[in-house]
């Protein structure tokens, strides 16, 4: 994540050095910025399966289906409960609202920063979310029928996650995070 968050930055001062060669030009800052998220996303998609994959391996149990491209792909088609969008309508709305800001705005850089977080948080939820879906994906492909919900069970838990701590969900109706950031994690129940 933090690797990833670096190469996030770097992709962004890229673009900005970019766009200044230009002097800001309206059509430059667009090709820029859309090459600049084309990017991005393409960063995301290969570090989301990488980290899928990952947690599927290390879940116990698991089956023998590897989250592959076109899980990914169908996951990230989701509406999200907790961010509540669709993380691949929400990149291009993303880009074009970096895009209007730098055209709109005197104070480029800081437009760039802005979209330099909202990617960040974006991608640092979207972590979560795809670590969860890779965990229930292998509890279902090795046959578990329930899941508990548990807390991280330390001070900073907030009081509805608390509420869920060992509840137990038939795997197909686990309800969503409760938040952003929600750190809660699933164990597989064995009847
Ligand atoms: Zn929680």
């Amino acid at each position: 994540m933090e690797l990833l968050n670096r190469k996030a930055i770097k992709r962004f001062e890229a673009a900005q050095s970019e766009a200044a060669l230009f002097d800001f030009d309206e059509l430059t800052v667009i090709k820029t910025v859309k090459t600049l998220y084309k990017r991005l996303a393409s960063d995301n998609r290969k570090m989301f399966l990488d980290l899928a994959q990952a947690v599927y391996d290390e879940t116990d149990p698991h089956g023998d289906e590897e989250p592959d491209e076109t899980w990914l792909l169908a996951f990230l088609e989701e509406y999200n409960p907790v961010t509540r969008y669709v993380y691949q309508h929400e990149i291009d709305r993303k880009r074009d609202y970096t895009a209007e800001g730098v055209n709109s705005s005197k104070d480029k850089a800081k437009e760039f920063r802005r979209g330099l977080m909202y990617w960040s948080r974006m991608t640092e939820q979207y972590c979560l979310d795809v670590s969860d879906a890779a965990t229930l994906k292998a509890f279902k492909d090795a046959g578990v029928k329930r899941v508990m919900w548990n807390t991280q069970g330390d001070d900073s838990v907030c009081d509805e996650c608390k509420a869920r701590d060992g509840k137990i969900y038939p795997i197909d109706k686990v309800p969503p995070k409760v938040h952003f950031g929600d750190r809660c994690y699933f164990t597989a129940v064995m009847d």
